[in-house]
């Protein structure tokens, strides 16, 4: 099932793209929760971490890559960023096409909010 991500991609809604290449797509969340706040999606559509295969390693490792790319650029990499990628309902996840925020800029506190 397609989301508003698959859309970015074929750029049939606007999106605020940082970086592009063969296997990713990288851009600006639209309701930041911190200085830098980037979205970085595998082009293949992919539900959830839980529909991950051994085919899609390649394009998972490059958000990795990315991200450090994407730190450095936007210049958080030394102070430091967090990486956060949510799976399904206690996951937090809304948007139902694997991606991987990176959050920065500022300090972001605890990892988890207080029960
Ligand atoms: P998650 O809760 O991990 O599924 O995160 C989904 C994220 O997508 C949220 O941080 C939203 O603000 C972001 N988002 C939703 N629609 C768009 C959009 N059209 N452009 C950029 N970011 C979006």
């Amino acid at each position: 099932m397609s989301t508003i991500f698959s859309k970015i991609i074929a750029r049939e809604i606007p999106a605020d793209i940082v970086y592009e290449d063969d296997l990713v797509l990288a851009f600006r969340d639209i309701a930041p929760q911190a200085p830098v706040h980037v979205l970085i999606i595998p082009k293949k559509e992919i539900a959830t971490v839980n529909d991950i295969s051994i085919a899609d390693e390649a394009a998972l490792g490059r958000l990795f890559t990315v991200a450090a790319k994407i730190a450095s650029d936007e210049g958080i990499a030394e102070s430091g960023y967090r990486l956060i990628v949510n799976c399904n309902e206690d996951g937090g996840q809304e948007v139902f096409h694997l991606h991987m925020h990176i959050l920065g800029g500022r300090r972001l506190g605890p990892m988890l909010a207080k029960r």
